[in-house]
């Protein structure tokens, strides 16, 4: 790995910061199965009870189906990036192992492939 080591901080935290972010907007709307491996289920039984805009919530439920999956998937490819980073492992594309620019890393941490595999 030919990350430096500040640099490497620099991308945890902001991982971290992300991860803690992603895992907040997924506790208003999705409760949490597994937080390891940030897998989480949309909230059905919330819907219903003793609310004034059960109507509302309905809506905000569809609504908030792909947004869930979408934070979900982005929570889990965060998770994965920090374990890698544990491993030894991280800023190696999935695709091709070879090693992800550091430019594409620093603007997208979480990233798994590298520029010429993500087309
Ligand atoms: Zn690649």
């Amino acid at each position: 790995m030919t990350i430096d080591s500040k640099t490497l901080s620099e991308l945890k935290e902001a991982l971290l910061a992300e991860k803690a972010k992603l895992e907040e907007n997924l506790g208003r709307i999705a409760k949490s199965v597994d937080s390891k491996i940030g897998d989480y289920e949309p909230v059905f039984d919330e819907i219903g009870n003793d609310r004034e805009d059960n109507t509302t919530e309905v809506e905000a439920y569809t609504d908030n189906l792909p947004v869930e999956m979408a934070l979900e998937k982005k929570l889990q490819s965060v998770i994965l990036a920090l374990s890698k980073m544990e491993q030894g492992t991280y800023g190696i594309c999935e695709n091709c192992q070879q090693e992800i620019a550091i430019e594409r890393l620093k603007a997208n941490p979480s990233a798994q492939t590298c520029i010429t595999c993500k087309k």
